[in-house]
């Protein structure tokens, strides 16, 4: 669009006439004064309570106010990517204690891209073929337990797994075809189980480098340090969980020649196969912005307010008869934050978990919240302060009317 057909298409917006009289600030993503537009209404999207989980279906989390800033502040100048993916996995890298970093368009992108690395190197033309090889595919050492959703984004770069059981089966598999060890973090604990420190050490042994997936494993913010101690080339965590950056960021970091390599293999390059997992601007200032806050933040305080949170709406909706309502932490690794399990006498309170669930999102303001036959399960770290009561009143509701 020309310039003057941009303006023109401006004028058009009924907030913009106050932006034209001030020249080129016209492309600047000015801040409205107030909220006078509803998108969610405009568009006709119900907005949801998450008394679940940090979920992709659920819009992951709600960005930090810091990360709001480095967004907004950003948005009016152009950048060079190249410099800012330095600039900022630099920072990162820095703060976590490691070689290199870089933004990715999440934890699932961080995967493919660092297997990417592993195979391509900064091979030139290996990179221009991927994931379309001519003869044997690169393999992947995974633990049987640890086959997972997510980890078809190791296999669309091509590379195929080979699955072991116990450190004897994993130290016979390496071959010349081994590109890569991945670990699921919260994977099951499969027969015999190989330890992190054993994982490593096999690859290490075989010159192949060892990847960890934690997408989901902060808290505590200790596991931001610890698999790089241990020894793991690649690790990589979401933005859009418990970290609160942009949903549709993440992070990989560890070994200097295997980022320069997964950097190779993603955009702002035309061609590679992660040019379509493009990250903007704004959102490597914002996960910046998460990472650095999540480091600083004061996580003793915050556990805190949650116990405290949870303590506070147990005993309000013990307030209804038979209800019992108690506290439970998940051991993690993955999501290890308190939450809620709910139950009743289900003679008296004539509803399972799931018809508290479905009635709580098909009502007003439309609430999602995990339950079963058994119990209700109420995930409390992600309401906001003023969705408490919305939860616990709605919840008491419903069970009240089912007697
Ligand atoms: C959420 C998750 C991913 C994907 O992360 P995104 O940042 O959404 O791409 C990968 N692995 C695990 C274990 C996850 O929990």
């Amino acid at each position: 669009m020309k310039r003057r057909e941009l303006v023109k298409s401006l004028a058009a917006l009924p907030l913009a006439g106050g932006i034209i009289g001030s020249g080129l600030s016209a492309f600047a993503a000015e801040k409205p004064a107030a909220p006078t537009r509803d998108f969610f209404k405009e568009l006709g999207v119900t907005p949801v309570i998450n008394a679940a989980a940090t979920m992709t279906f659920l819009s992951g989390s709600l960005m930090l106010p810091e990360v709001m800033d480095a967004i907004n502040s950003t948005s009016h100048h152009f950048a060079n990517m190249y410099e800012l993916q330095d600039k900022v996995g630099a920072k990162i890298a820095e703060m976590l204690h490691v070689e290199a970093a870089m933004v990715t368009s999440g934890a699932a992108c961080a995967m493919l891209l660092g297997t990417a690395a592993c195979i391509t190197g900064l091979d030139a033309k290996k990179i221009k073929i991927l994931p379309n090889f001519v003869g044997e595919r690169p393999e992947v050492i995974i633990q049987k337990s640890h086959r997972y959703l997510f980890d078809q984004a190791i296999t669309t770069t091509g590379a195929k797994f080979v699955e072991v059981e116990g450190a004897e089966e994993m130290d016979k598999a390496f071959n010349a075809n081994t590109v890569m060890a991945l670990f699921f973090n919260a994977g099951e604990v499969g027969k015999n189980p190989i330890s992190h420190e054993k994982f490593v050490e096999l690859s290490k042994k075989h010159k192949v480098p060892s990847f960890i997936d934690a997408a989901a494993d902060v808290p505590p913010v200790e596991n931001l340090f610890r698999f790089q101690k241990i020894g793991f080339d690649l690790v990589t965590f979401s933005g859009g969980k418990m970290m609160r950056g942009p949903q549709s960021a993440g992070v990989l970091f560890g070994r200097k020649d295997l980022i320069e390599a997964a950097r190779a293999n993603h955009s702002p390059n035309e061609a590679p196969i992660g040019r379509p997992m493009k990250v903007n601007k704004e959102e490597m200032f914002g996960m910046y912005a998460a990472i650095k806050s999540y480091i600083e933040r004061d996580h003793k305080k915050e556990w805190q307010d949650w116990l405290d949170r949870a303590a506070r709406m147990n005993k309000a909706l013990e307030a209804v008869p038979t209800v019992k309502s108690k506290t439970v932490i998940s051991p993690g690794p993955a999501n290890a934050f308190p939450g809620l399990e709910v139950t009743w006498d289900q003679s008296k309170i004539k509803v399972t978990g799931e018809d508290v669930k479905t009635a709580l999102k098909d009502g007003t303001p439309s609430i999602v919240i995990n339950g079963n036959k058994n119990a209700l399960h109420v995930g409390i770290v992600l309401l906001k302060p003023e969705e408490v009561d919305i939860v616990v009143n709605r919840v008491k509701e419903v069970l009240s009317k089912a007697v």
